[in-house]
Order: C-alpha cells, then sequence, then structure tokens
C-alpha cells in the first residue's frame, strides 16, 4: 500500500512555501496533523525505515533510486526488474518512509549548499540536524522531516559524489548496528567515520555534529549515508546499486521478506586521508591513478603546478597506505583543497 502527500518545509521572504513530498509504503499511513502530515503507524505495525534523498539538491541519483523503488515495490516498475509485489509480503509488517527531495532549494540550484541570503547561518543543510522550528531556514526544513526519521527504527540518507568518487558507505564507527546496516546496503568498499572523542579538529569544524546521518545515530537510531557515484547526471549504475541497497536495508529491517546479501567487502576509514593542496595551481593527477587503486605511503599521485612559470610547486604523495576514493575533478585548485582522498584500510 503506498500514500504520499505533500509537506511544506518552510516558506520563502515572499511568502512563497518550499514543498515537497513524502511518501509511505505499508503498514503506516500518512493523517493530518496541526502543521501537515504525520506518520501514523498502527501498535503491531512492524519496523519503519526512513530514507530520504538530495539535502545537497545537485546530488540527484538518491531521488532516482527512490523513485526506481517506488516502482518496483508498488509494481509500477519502470525496468524489466522483478518488482517486489505489494512490498510488504503478508508476513512481514513494516513502513517505509521516503522523501526523495530533502532540500527543494538545492535541488532547484543543482547546488550543494543555499545562497547566503536565504540561510547565512546553514547554508549546508546537512550541518542543523535535529533542525529547529523556530530556527533558520535549513534548520525549519530539516526540523518538519525530523519527526519522520524519529519515528524509524532505521534511517538511509542517500548522497552522491562526484564521478571521481568511489562509491561507499559512511556509518559511525563502533556503532555496530550502524555497521549492520551499512553490510545490508552492501557498498564494497565502508567508510567508518570517527565517534567524537578520536576525529582530528575538522569534525568541530566543520560541525559534522550537525550532519543528518550523526543527529540520528545519537538518538538510537541506526543510520547510514551511501555515497553513490555521480552527482548532476542520473547514471545507471548508480540507481541500481542504490535500489539494491535499499532493498538489503529493508530487507534486514524485516519491512521487506527476505536477506540482504552476505557482505564481503572493506572497512576504511575517511576524513584523516586527505592530500591537499600545498599552494595554488594547477593539479595534474598521475595519468594512471583511479579510484579504487591501491596506494602505498610516499606513492606519488600527482603534481601542483604554477601554469605561468610551469615550476612545479608541490609532488602530492599519499601519506599513508590506502584506497583512493576520490580525485580531484577539478584541476585549478587553491590551497589547502583536497586533491586525493586516500580512506585508510581499518579491517579486510
Ligand atoms: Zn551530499
Amino acid at each position: 500500500m503506498h500514500d504520499s502527500r505533500e509537506l511544506v518545509l518552510a516558506r520563502l521572504p515572499s511568502g512563497v512555501p518550499i514543498r515537497t513530498t513524502v511518501h509511505v509504503y505499508g503498514e503506516g499511513t500518512l493523517v493530518d496533523g496541526e502543521e501537515g502530515p504525520e506518520l501514523d503507524v498502527p501498535d503491531d505495525g512492524g519496523p519503519v525505515v526512513y530514507a530520504q534523498a538530495a539535502q545537497h539538491g545537485r546530488e540527484v541519483n538518491g531521488a532516482a533510486v527512490l523513485r526506481r523503488l517506488h516502482g518496483r515495490l508498488t509494481g509500477e516498475a519502470d525496468d524489466d526488474a522483478a518488482d517486489l509485489g505489494d512490498g510488504i509480503d503478508d508476513d512481514v509488517r513494516g513502513t517505509l518512509v521516503s522523501v526523495p527531495v530533502a532540500d527543494p532549494l538545492t535541488f532547484d540550484r543543482v547546488s550543494y549548499t543555499t545562497p547566503e541570503s536565504l540561510d547565512s547561518i546553514n547554508a549546508n543543510m546537512n550541518r542543523c540536524w535535529p533542525g529547529d522550528p523556530d530556527g533558520t531556514l535549513h534548520e525549519r526544513m530539516a526540523a518538519r522531516l525530523w519527526p519522520f526519521a524519529s519515528a524509524a527504527d532505521a534511517v538511509v540518507d542517500l548522497h552522491t559524489g562526484s564521478p571521481n568518487m568511489l562509491t561507499h558507505t559512511v556509518y559511525m564507527r563502533g556503532d555496530e548496528e550502524c555497521r549492520g546496516l551499512a553490510e545490508a546496503f552492501g557498498t564494497d568498499l565502508l567508510l567508518a567515520e570517527a565517534a567524537g572523542d578520536d576525529a582530528d579538529t575538522e569534525w568541530a569544524e566543520r560541525n559534522f555534529g550537525g550532519k543528518f546521518r550523526v543527529a540520528a545515530t545519537r538518538e538510537g537510531i541506526p543510520t547510514i549515508t551511501p555515497e553513490l557515484a555521480h552527482s548532476r547526471e542520473v547514471v545507471e549504475e548508480a540507481v541500481e546499486t542504490g535500489v539494491d541497497g535499499m532493498v538489503g536495508v529493508l530487507r534486514r529491517e524485516g519491512v521487506l521478506a527476505g536477506d540482504p546479501a552476505p557482505w564481503d567487502g572493506t572497512v576504511a576509514r575517511n576524513h584523516l586521508g586527505r592530500v591537499t593542496a600545498a599552494d595554488s595551481g594547477l593539479f595534474r593527477a598521475e595519468p594512471d591513478l583511479a579510484i579504487g587503486d591501491e596506494v602505498t605511503d610516499g606513492e606519488r599521485l600527482g603534481e601542483v603546478y604554477d601554469p605561468t612559470t610551469f615550476e612545479t610547486l608541490q609532488v602530492a604523495e599519499a601519506d599513508r597506505d590506502g584506497i583512493v576514493y576520490s580525485v580531484a575533478r577539478e584541476s585549478t585548485v587553491t590551497a589547502g583543497a583536497t586533491l586525493v582522498g586516500v580512506a585508510e584500510r581499518i579491517e579486510e
């Protein structure tokens, strides 16, 4: 069973409402609340999974994933893959709530953040969770979505990287439930993000505590952030990876019958393995460097040079053994920019 409702997230200065759509599948229903639709799940309604996409509006593949999943769950699939019947097997009770476009402001701009004029304090929606109904624009939008997420037993926040980022799933290191969810999603690479104590200062400086995944995990709700390949362009492979991942999560939680496929991949840590530009210039990656490559400490990854004098300003080298999970797509770099992301393997 499927239902969907329009949800007003906030209003713009002109009075124009910022609208999105909430979908519900399975046991749960959407009922009229004081400020719009609310989720209602019967006491014996089983597990609830919440999934959203496009907090960063240019990351369009997550929205495409939720559309294709909708097709499979409702039997209206736009492809030849086996549909999932009514989604909820007679013996399996549960609910999926999905929001394909969590941030219409960035979606319309095909951007990562909003213009300062709309939210100068939290230009990045993914730094202000769980939001504040009396706060800035993004805080208000997060606060409207939060009740759907906080009612869930598991949360998936779909993001995408650039074509030059290896598909991976981020979870809170040390949290076994989040780890289990990440394995059920099934990407080969899992990135275990530090829980706080041993995170570098970037954690605090970039307000990572306000990430949706972190806020929900702290509420005791297992949450993952899959980073599918590609932004801006709907890419078949990324959509299929995302749909397979969602089906794995729904199976793990018992919303769909069956078990997720066994996971057999690599766990690494991120954020500590950035090779950054020591100076501004043009970056030339080693011609054979590709995402997914294994690199060793000290390995040459590329160079930054002065385009006017041709002088080499920096030979960029890996500062650890690991897996290349991103390579700068734009060659014009400013000092401090990430050239290559190297995820350090922490488990085989
Ligand atoms: Zn994102």
